[in-house]
């Protein structure tokens, strides 16, 4: 067995080796919007977005200050009005219903598939309404979700599209007619996030939305920039919503590593995949055909009879951290009860929630580290 002593700095999440492999690319992009002292909207700001539009071929990116922020200016892009219904995961994050409850409108939860954890498309029909306006999928920790039927259904009843693709940029998707797009360019809208620990992430807060719409585009843009197009001439509410030029010029740095980074958060993946592929106790996430995974997280659901907190406390003592995402679903958590959330509604994201658990994943993640990690996981079920 490996020597733990060697073993003592597994993180879920290595941001300082990262950072010192690109450190003085990094810091002289820093220095730069110092001596130039652009702070806000800095010419960063715009080669960022440029860059982005080209690597996602999105028509229009138009950055802003986070990912929960960029969910909400789509939402008020969109002209969603109070007591409009949207439809939306109850196994996420909880950015997108917050955004959905603070702009008035009624979330309207739907089930996820057990093996995906995407929104079950199956049950999309049943939950639209004369009220439902748009849907909110959620690329979850990196993978796509079923877009082709998502943009289908939406189209039948005239629904708009949203794309949270905190989880997943540069994840790929292939049509079944062969067009290939990538995650967050699919749908009318879609929204990224760049806090620090994900997959392209800066060194504070950011984001960005995506749309190929110019009239959407020239809206979104304005929303973020308090309403208004012409300086102190205000058109719409809108919300100061900016990506810091220092945090711009950090991105454009780590943009040009992003699918190395994918590549190797992908061969971490492959390694579990391996060690776990016929575990009696462990089910790897499922992978779909028409999509490529960045593999934000790499989530294991654990089989019903695995005492969860055991197996975490056994790898924690290993010096093995692991993450629950996460531990309630939406429905149930008690800021959301009064859209009358109860026990029962949506088993797949109740039990998910119970038996779901995030290995380390990483952009620098060591061989070593990782047998270790197996080895530990494996001793669990001795
Ligand atoms: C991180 C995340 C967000 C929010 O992003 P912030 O930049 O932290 O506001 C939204 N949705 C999902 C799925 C996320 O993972």
């Amino acid at each position: 067995m490996q020597d733990f002593k060697a073993m003592d700095n597994i993180q879920m999440v290595d941001l300082k080796t990262q950072y010192h492999r690109i450190k003085d690319e990094v810091n002289a992009a820093i220095q730069e919007v110092i001596d130039q002292t652009a702070f806000i909207n800095g010419p960063q700001v715009k080669k960022f977005a440029k860059e982005l539009k080209e690597y996602t071929g999105a028509g229009f990116v138009i950055p802003c200050a986070n990912g929960t922020d960029a969910l909400q200016i789509a939402m008020m892009a969109l002209g969603f009005k109070p007591g409009d219904e949207v439809i939306v995961p109850a196994f996420t994050y909880v950015a997108t219903v917050e955004v959905i409850a603070l702009l008035g409108l009624k979330p309207i939860f739907i089930d996820v598939t057990p093996d995906t954890f995407e929104l079950d498309i199956n049950q999309l029909e049943s939950k639209i309404t004369d009220q439902t306006v748009g849907i909110v999928t959620v690329h979850l920790y990196g993978q796509c979700s079923n877009m082709e039927e998502i943009l289908r259904i939406a189209e039948l009843y005239k629904l708009k599209v949203i794309e949270d693709t905190a989880q997943a940029i540069g994840a790929g998707y292939t049509f079944s007619d062969g067009r290939k797009a990538q995650a967050g360019t699919m749908g009318d809208i879609g929204t990224t996030s760049f806090f620090p620990s994900k997959n392209l992430g800066c060194f504070g807060d950011g984001g960005a939305i995506f749309t190929n719409d110019p009239e959407l585009a020239e809206k979104i843009q304005m929303i973020a920039n308090h309403g208004q197009k012409k300086k102190y001439y205000h058109d719409s509410i809108g919300v100061n919503s900016r990506l810091d030029t220092l945090q711009a010029a950090i991105l454009s740095v780590k943009l040009k590593y992003l699918d190395d980074y994918s590549k190797s958060r992908n061969e971490v993946a492959d390694r579990y995949d391996h060690a776990f592929a016929s575990h009696p106790y462990i089910h790897i996430p499922e992978r779909v055909g028409n999509s490529t995974h960045v593999f934000h997280q790499y989530t294991i659901r654990l089989a019903e009879s695995v005492d969860r907190e055991a197996f975490k406390k056994h790898l924690a003592d290993k010096g093995i951290p692991t993450m629950v995402y996460y531990p309630l679903p939406l429905h149930l958590q008690k800021a959301y009860l009064e859209y009358g959330g109860r026990e029962g509604q949506f088993p797949v994201s109740e039990k998910l929630c119970k038996q779901v658990i995030s290995l380390p994943i990483h952009t620098e993640m060591k061989s070593e580290e990782q047998d270790y990690i197996i080895e530990q996981i494996l001793n669990f079920f001795k």
